[in-house]
């Protein structure tokens, strides 16, 4: 594709968008009367339109029918998460015995933590990315301290070359060829959330498998973003949560997947809840734990139907739309905002994110320096939404299902006037 810096180009791209009718299906935040330029969707996604109906819908349920709205809902409550097991499981590249939506991300890292860390003598270290995400990394020093290592020791991180801001593919495997005996779990972000930099789930997996490592991957800025096939690179489990680019709204229910490999293995120790226990018995109300198989098995409570409502109708966009629709776009829009903050002539800001579109997601990361406060001045006063993380980088997403060519184009001109000024 040869991008041009000029807004007929951008215009003529969004006419021959095929996805340039779910714009409207989401609202969008204003800014001086007219719509924000907003790139902020890896942080959280825009409103579907749907979700107000699907929400009062299902208090409209609880209104009329009070406890019974778990049977007699149209969609009964006692069922919900199942209804959309099947687009969560597309969306992830996974079976429906793969996945589930509950509780919250980190909520969700700590089951799969208790389940998939199972530390022994001679290996007992996780290896987690330096730039991990610090919730991640909490929840992993803490599985860590409980079973009575020291973070210091039993934590490994992959970091960057020097003078680099991303990993480097042969580092990674090197490392876990060298240090793998030693490491339970190996766990990565698929997207990492500061240098949008994703990857080869398949291929590490593999080099983590090869020296007997369990590989589970944090997918908060992969759902929704990449196209993803968990069941088929190996992955033995992941966690994400659906108000980034799934747009499930702040908060959102978040989602679990465990390999097929472990549908049954009822002897994975785990934290367990009754919404877990087996469906066909859990209102006998007995003492003993019988887990569902597959991802259901690790639920704790029953789910709130409001969020699970909110992420009904955010999935059915997905759906309607198609991941693989949703990524082709994406490349372009983000090959486009590439294209633009490189035609700036003055040297002010880096893209640390790789350039490779197989290397990254919707999101490139700019790194600006000391500019960094006047730049989210210069992005406040001309109605762009995007986010800044301490201390120098600014994430710019476009995300596919409602950010225009057009959007890209404006973003270029405010950035362009910024690097002039
Ligand atoms: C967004 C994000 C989180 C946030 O966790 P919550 O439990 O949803 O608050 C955690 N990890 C990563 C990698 C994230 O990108």
């Amino acid at each position: 594709m040869t991008f041009a810096n000029d807004i007929e180009f951008a215009r003529l791209m969004d006419e021959k968008d095929p996805l340039r009718v779910y714009r409207d299906e989401f609202l969008f935040p204003t800014r001086g009367g007219s719509d924000a330029i907003y790139f902020a969707g890896n942080s959280l996604g825009l409103q579907p339109r749907t979700v107000g109906g699907y929400l009062l819908e299902e208090l409209g349920e609880w209104a009329k029918l009070g406890v019974e709205g778990h049977f007699q809902a149209r969609h009964p409550w006692l069922l919900y998460h199942e209804f959309v097991t099947d687009m969560m499981a597309r969306l992830v590249g996974a079976t429906p015995l793969e996945v589930v939506a509950m509780n919250s991300l980190t909520v969700n890292l700590h089951l799969m933590l208790v389940s998939f860390y199972k530390p022994t003598k001679e290996r007992y270290k996780i290896l987690i990315e330096s730039d991990a995400f610090p919730s991640d990394r909490y929840a992993v020093n803490s599985q860590v301290k409980l079973h009575g290592y020291d973070p210091q020791d039993a934590v490994l991180e992959l970091k960057p070359r020097e003078g680099e801001t991303c990993l480097n593919y042969d580092d990674i495997e090197q490392f876990i060829e060298k240090h793998g005996d030693e490491i339970a779990l190996v766990l990565l972000g698929d997207v990492n959330y500061l240098t949008g930099q994703a990857f080869d789930l398949g291929r590490i997996a593999f080099a983590a498998h090869e020296k007997g490592c369990v590989f589970g991957v944090n997918l908060a800025h992969g759902a929704g973003n990449l196209r993803l096939n968990l069941h088929g690179d190996e992955v033995d489990f992941g966690v994400w949560c659906s108000y980034k680019y799934l747009n499930a709204g702040p908060g959102g229910i978040a989602g679990c997947f465990v390999h097929e490999k472990y549908a049954d293995a009822f002897d994975l120790p785990r934290l367990a809840g009754w919404w877990g226990h087996n469906k066909e018995t859990r209102f006998e109300m007995g003492k003993e734990f019988d887990p569902s198989p597959g991802a259901e098995g690790w639920q704790l409570s029953n789910p709130p139907i409001f969020q699970l409502a909110a992420l009904r109708a955010s999935l059915e966009v997905f759906d309607k739309a198609s991941m693989t629709a949703v990524r082709k776009k994406s490349v372009l829009l983000t090959g486009y905002l590439e294209f633009l903050l490189n035609s700036i002539p003055k040297d002010f800001c880096t893209i640390v994110t790789p350039s490779d579109p197989d290397q990254r997601g919707a999101q490139l990361s700019l790194k600006v320096g000391k500019q960094a406060p006047q730049l989210v001045r210069q992005f406040r006063d001309n109605g762009v939404i995007c986010d800044f993380r301490e201390p120098d980088i600014v994430r710019v997403a476009p995300a596919p299902l409602y950010c225009s060519f057009y959007d890209v184009y404006k973003f270029g001109l405010v950035m362009n006037k910024f690097a002039n000024s």
